[in-house]
């Protein structure tokens, strides 16, 4: 169970913009603030990819990476985060890639959560990603639950909703079932 959820979008600007990645992460955050009941943050890129890759260790210290790490010291651990990209429409049929930290194997939360995915019928792919630093860094340095999603450019956006949907309907049941409020056990 995680305390409250971050939202990041690293790549919202620059000549290889992810430019379906915000319409998705805003779409992640009206699910879980619908649902799930816990404190949601959410930072979008601000500088250019072409100037500072904003999800690369080299660019730690940028005001973008300073306000996520101000999120995450202001829950408690662990918190749950997802970096959204987006990925060019291709002829390919994966509508969405999990990623994980460079060299690292995803975290078993993420594998619980694919597989509900999966037979939903949502079309993905988990891969090792490169160096996804935002995801790294709230593992290793706050002890987060943390994965990249890519979605597909080519994504309706009643097929984005609903695979939103999805993704709120496992974190419901299987991340934030303990804080629904107990119900009155007067009668
Ligand atoms: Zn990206």
């Amino acid at each position: 169970m995680a305390s409250g959820i971050l939202l990041t979008v690293p790549h919202e600007l620059g000549t290889h913009r992810d430019s379906n990645a915000k319409n998705a992460a805003s779409c992640l955050e009206a699910v879980f603030k619908r649902r799930l009941g816990v404190a949601i943050y959410m930072h979008v890129g601000d500088e250019s990819r072409d100037i500072c890759d904003l999800n690369r260790s080299a660019c730690r210290e940028r005001p973008f990476r300073q306000r996520i790490r101000n999120s995450l010291r202001a829950l408690p651990r662990p918190a749950l985060l997802v970096d959204v990209h987006s990925f060019p429409a291709p002829t390919d049929l994966v509508e969405i890639f999990f990623l994980s930290e460079q060299g690292h194997e995803p975290q078993a939360w993420v594998l619980a959560l694919t597989r509900f995915l999966l037979a939903a019928g949502v079309r993905l792919a988990a891969r090792h990603g490169g160096e996804n630093d935002i995801i790294g860094e709230a593992i290793h340095n706050f002890g987060a639950y943390a994965t990249l999603i890519e979605f597909n450019e080519g994504l309706t956006d009643t097929r984005l909703n609903e695979i939103c949907q999805y993704i709120g309907d496992w974190l419901q049941q299987q991340f934030f079932r303990a804080t629904t409020p107990a119900r009155c056990s007067l009668m």
